[in-house]
């Protein structure tokens, strides 16, 4: 029972951080397609060089998957801000830890500052904070939202809502 008290506690948590919707999922949920990393490697802005925002540390897709299925609880945070998106799922994934969760990780592409230095080639002020794309792990964020009855549609203009997608991995 520990475990549903500590649930009501993350998304009371990310609710105080103005996300826009949690679910609690398991990897059963998630849809995975190699093609998301096609996508994430020729295309996007960021991964046009070699950086530590973008790098996969030496894994394979395999053992990036096989990572995820690893844990029985997920959560799925919902927002139409970016920048408090990537800050709220490191503070999910603390107070996730500091209960005893300690493989708590959070997936989701940094942006935690408005113009990141990384893709021009100046370090990284907060190198320890940058958590591994959901790209990068093959993750299907449209099918897998859709599935579950959440918006994520491509944006047509600047100016359209924004429907992003972090991961909270629990235990
Ligand atoms: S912490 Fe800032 S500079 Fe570093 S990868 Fe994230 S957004 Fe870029």
């Amino acid at each position: 029972m520990k475990q549903k008290a500590d649930w009501e506690k993350y998304v009371a948590l990310a609710n105080s951080l103005k996300m826009t919707e949690v679910r609690m999922i398991s990897p059963k949920n998630i849809v995975f397609d190699i093609r998301a990393i096609l996508k994430c490697r020729w295309g996007c802005e960021y991964s046009v060089a070699d950086n530590l925002r973008c790098g996969a540390r030496d894994t394979t897709y395999r053992e990036r998957v096989e990572m995820i299925k690893r844990y029985k609880h997920i959560l799925l945070v919902h927002s139409h801000d970016v920048r408090q998106l990537s800050a709220a799922v490191l503070k999910i994934e603390r107070s996730a830890f500091l209960d005893g969760y300690y493989f708590a990780f959070a997936i989701r592409c940094c942006n935690l500052c408005k113009n990141c230095v990384v893709q021009k080639g100046t370090s990284c002020p907060k190198p320890e904070k940058i958590r591994p794309c959901d790209s990068s792990f093959g993750i299907d964020v449209y099918k897998t939202t859709r599935r579950l009855g959440l918006p994520c549609e491509v944006l047509q203009n600047k100016n359209d809502v924004q429907n992003r997608y972090g991961f909270v991995l629990i235990d």
